[in-house]
């Protein structure tokens, strides 16, 4: 298999494409497509400010890297969850984070829950019934505010996440096997700001494959943390991403027509009263002033005010 734009060999053969390419060019190729998603979303322009949330992972720093190189001011956002899993999870994708920011000199802010809040993503998970089973709730949950929370603060205009197509057609899939309207009305590579405080969230990597964002992260030299976080092991979202896969190794493309067709479905019309009612009826927490659809607390500080009165209980025979 040949580069088709340089006849050299070629080092990541895209088939939904129809195009291979060599090092190089793949190299020279994703930056161009994401400039290209950019401006076709219309997600940001230079002169905003740009927030990241950086995992560790190989797509929110290539992302991250992307951006930089493209010359858009981003810093980023690490979370720390305190997640140790026997793999010291955190750690690692925290230090790579890290030394990312360093080797680039980028502003990278940290965020670590348990310094914050009072406990770790898994002792929250333990002491909240939502932490029955996985912490995959409350952790989504606590990311979600953390993250529109510091954007907020830090006067940042935009956040970006790392998303990949595989990921947006497994929640796609997802929410079409059990159509959940609300949920696809607000799937998009944009999810623009609200007047109550939700800062407008992009994907600029929406419309790559996994593989693709996997291969640049290799052919540009990241150093990204390979586990998944271990609570990720059985997930629903790893089931339909195999499910996706299966198909597209049949059907080389279904994966990005799925998507495609789904966004052109929503430039005509579909699901838009969904959306609508799903805008209208935003409150702003007592708390900590970030939007909620209920009048009174939101999740997130009903969340930690029930974990901080189990904090606080003794514990029978202790
Ligand atoms: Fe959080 Fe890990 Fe679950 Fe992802 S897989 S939501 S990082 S606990
Ligand atoms: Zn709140």
């Amino acid at each position: 298999m040949k580069c088709r734009k340089c006849g050299e060999k070629a080092a990541v053969n895209m088939r939904q494409h129809k195009l291979a390419l060599c090092a190089t060019h793949f190299l020279e190729w994703i930056p161009e497509q994401t400039e290209r998603f950019i401006e076709k979303y219309r997600m940001f322009t230079r002169n905003e400010k740009i927030l990241v949330a950086v995992s560790g992972g190989k797509d929110s720093l290539s992302v991250w890297d992307v951006l930089s190189r493209l010359g858009y001011r981003a810093d980023g956002i690490y979370i720390g969850l305190g997640i140790d899993g026997g793999t010291a999870y955190s750690a690692q994708s925290q230090s790579l984070a890290e030394s990312f920011a360093d080797a680039h000199s980028l502003r990278l802010l940290v965020h670590d829950v348990a310094q914050h809040e009072g406990a770790s993503i898994p002792e929250a998970a333990r002491l909240t019934q939502r932490g029955r089973g996985k912490p995959c709730s409350v952790c989504g949950l606590i990311k979600r505010h953390i993250m529109n929370g510091v954007a907020r603060e830090g006067g940042y205009d935009v956040l970006v996440t790392g998303h990949n197509l595989d990921d947006e057609a497994a929640i796609l899939f997802g929410n079409t096997l059990s159509w959940a309207v609300g949920y696809l009305a607000r799937q998009a590579p944009v999810l623009p700001a609200s007047e109550d405080g939700l800062v407008r969230k992009v994907k600029p990597f929406c419309r790559f494959y996994e593989r693709e964002t996997a291969a640049y992260a290799l052919l540009r030299g990241i150093d990204y943390v390979y586990d998944e976080c271990p609570h990720a092991e059985g997930s629903t979202s790893i089931y339909y991403k195999e499910v996706l896969n299966r198909m597209e190794a049949e059907r080389p493309g279904v994966k990005l027509s799925f998507y495609l067709a789904f966004l052109q479905a929503k430039r005509t019309g579909a699901f838009a009263e969904s959306a609508r009612s799903e805008l209208s009826a935003l409150h702003s927490c007592p708390i900590c002033g970030q939007p909620t659809t209920v009048p009174g607390l939101c999740t997130f500080c009903r969340t930690w005010e029930s974990i901080r009165e189990r904090q606080s209980t003794p514990v029978p025979g202790d």
